[in-house]
């Protein structure tokens, strides 16, 4: 392969890798599934693809947060943003997807009160530097995004303030890994587990892919070794017809995770059924504030008229996200659908497969 073995950091350890993974796949067909946006990017950046074993597939899975928020929770925030005396805060990416019929960032230029912050704590710190607004922070994002949420909404609760309130779009990574190892017309035979989600979940939680699938799953990192030895960990084990939950970045995941970090989430949200885009309704894989923090859920405390959701035509966002497809597989992909002028998510945020393939020339 004309691989530049310069890029990596450890260039001879990275060409064994390699070079295992190519004997111990022969021709068997594998389809691997990373489950994190990093690792998406990761793999684009190092042109894996290109040099995996013909018969070896890196599908991209839902690890982008963006990415999988359903229509119904942007254009949800969208209906809040169109509220007097509402401030929405929330993350770049999430400002420029488009809902049903428009964006954040669309609404932004008609006049609505749309800012993005960086953290839950700039929000909380708009609210007081602003107490005539009511600012509603619309939160995405997995297990490693979760606490400081939590954090904040204690916070917040304790010191009681209030023009402060959360729109809740989070979502949990095991109930949806559950659902694509379900899903008959996605056959996955390993999962590069996400690195960061697992320094919170700890490694166990993803046990049932073997008990239940039968299906290998690493933890790794996102050097490019790390990503490396995770393929070659899945590989053996497909090979061998051995799967396991093994970690393969120990010196990023505890086994067990963060304990503390997961208690904190507990106290503040309870599991519940939410929609993820291209993977639908999963039970129990969303977060809800719990009742005694309602004041402080803006779905609860704002009563709003949401469109009826449509999806963007042609755009194959959730065959992306389930793995159905690559993104070269959706038509409107670098033609009608490019960074500049998206048409879906998965184009517009920067850890969107859609966005990563582009940019690295991967379709
Ligand atoms: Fe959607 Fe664009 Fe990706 Fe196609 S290329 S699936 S339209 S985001």
């Amino acid at each position: 392969s004309d691989i530049d073995f310069g890029a990596f950091r450890d260039a001879a350890l990275a060409r064994r890798l390699i070079d295992s993974i190519h004997a111990m796949a022969g021709d068997r067909q594998i389809n691997l599934m990373e489950v994190c946006g990093t690792h998406t990017v990761s793999i684009g950046r190092y042109g894996f693809r290109s040099i995996m074993p013909a018969g070896v597939h890196l599908l991209s899975g839902p690890g982008c947060p963006v990415c999988v928020t359903s229509n119904r929770d942007i254009d949800h925030a969208i209906a809040l943003s169109r509220l007097d005396g509402v401030v929405i805060a929330t993350f770049g990416d999430m400002v420029r997807v488009p809902g049903s019929t428009t964006s954040l960032s669309r609404q932004k230029a008609a006049g609505r009160d749309v800012r993005i912050v960086y953290s839950p704590l700039d929000a909380v710190e708009l609210a007081q530097a602003n107490p005539h607004l009511q600012v509603i922070f619309m939160g995405v994002g997995f297990e490693t995004t979760t606490p400081a949420i939590a954090a904040t909404i204690l916070d917040a609760h304790d010191r009681g303030i209030e023009n402060f309130s959360v729109f809740c779009a989070h979502k949990t990574t095991p109930p949806a890994l559950r659902a694509i190892a379900s899903d008959p017309q996605t056959r996955i035979d390993g999962f590069i587990l996400p690195g960061h989600v697992s320094t919170i979940t700890g490694v166990e939680t993803y046990r049932f892919l073997v008990d239940e699938f039968s299906t290998p799953g690493v933890v790794t990192g996102f050097e490019p070794v790390d990503v490396l030895e995770g393929i070659a960990m899945l590989v053996r084990m497909v090979a061998e017809g051995a799967p396991d939950i093994q970690n393969a970045y120990r010196r990023g995941v505890n086994q067990g995770g963060n304990a503390v970090a997961r208690q904190l989430v507990q106290q503040v949200f309870e599991p519940v059924d939410a929609t993820w885009r291209g993977l639908g309704a999963i039970p129990a894989s969303g977060l809800r504030i719990r009742d005694e923090f309602a004041h402080l859920d803006a779905s609860r405390r704002f009563d709003v008229d949401i469109e009826p959701t449509r999806e963007a035509a042609g755009c194959r966002c959730g065959d992306v996200l389930r793995g159905v497809i690559t993104p070269g597989g959706c038509p409107l992909f670098g033609r009608t659908c490019t960074p500049e002028k998206p048409v879906g998510p998965c184009m517009v945020s920067s850890e969107g497969s859609c966005a990563a393939y582009y940019r690295y020339r991967e379709a």
